[in-house]
């Protein structure tokens, strides 16, 4: 029954070798079609409970299925997964085409050129991908680390913080960025520490504090009139 839905969490929890539960306990799902935001404070476990779906790290407890299969370590549904962790480097001298190329090459995956156009299309670098990434301003350099992520067109894209640093109309054109991306049968994930960013981006939300969902749910009914929502994500 789940073969379908991009990814199901059920009872995360990550204990980090120093006995610190970074995440306590987590539960939620992606279906297809939905950009959904993880949401919370710096602290909260976002970035845990993202590399634990990326394969990155071991979860202590609990099962992540992605499309129906368990996760393992090295399961091959990973290739399903296409993942921004942080900005990734990339070589100033270099365009940014050559960058992707250069990064998929490493990858070691068969090179398909309608997917690459069709990324590149759907993250909006224009003719800029064909200049070198020295001269990149901060919010193409971001526009380029999710064309990355989004190479091989995975049907689950994860990525952590993708509008950090972005400036309003950054962010809008986010928004259109992902809710394409969403389309076709595919899943995003995405988090972020900002109340208004999710709201602009995504079409639901999943709200965590200290390790535990506080609140899920489409979008517009989290951030409506929830005030334990707002005070718990509040900016620090
Ligand atoms: P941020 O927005 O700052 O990335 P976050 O919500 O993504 O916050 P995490 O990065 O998942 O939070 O971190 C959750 C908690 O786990 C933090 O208190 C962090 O210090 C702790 N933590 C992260 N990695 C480790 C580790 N390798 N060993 C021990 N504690 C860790």
């Amino acid at each position: 029954e789940h073969a379908d839905t991009p990814l199901v969490v059920e009872g995360l929890r990550k204990e980090y070798a120093d006995g610190f539960v970074a995440v306590s306990r987590v539960d939620f799902t992606v279906r297809r079609g939905q950009v959904v935001g993880l949401l919370g404070p710096n602290g909260a476990g976002k970035t845990t409970t993202l590399r634990v779906l990326m394969g990155l790290t071991q979860p202590t407890r609990g099962e992540i299925r992605i499309f129906g299969h368990r996760l393992t370590p090295g399961s091959p549904v990973l290739s399903r997964v296409g993942a921004l962790v942080e900005g990734p480097g990339f070589l100033p001298h270099l365009t940014g085409e050559q960058n992707l190329r250069a990064y998929w090459k490493a990858t070691g995956r068969p090179w398909a050129d309608a997917r690459f156009e069709e990324a590149l299309e759907i993250a909006g670098l224009g003719d800029s991908v064909h200049r070198r990434t020295r001269k990149y301003s901060h919010g193409m350099r971001q526009r380029l680390a999710i064309a990355q992520a989004m190479l091989g067109l995975p049907e689950l894209l994860v990525l952590d913080e993708p509008t950090d640093g972005l400036d309003p109309p950054q962010i809008a054109e986010m928004r259109r960025v992902l809710q394409r991306y969403a389309t076709d049968g595919r899943a995003v994930l995405v988090s972020s520490h900002l109340l208004a960013e999710v709201e602009q981006t995504c079409t639901h939300a999943v709200v965590v504090n200290k390790g535990t969902i506080v609140a899920s749910g489409p979008v517009e009914e989290i951030v409506g009139d929830s005030p334990t929502v707002q005070l718990d994500v509040d900016d620090p």
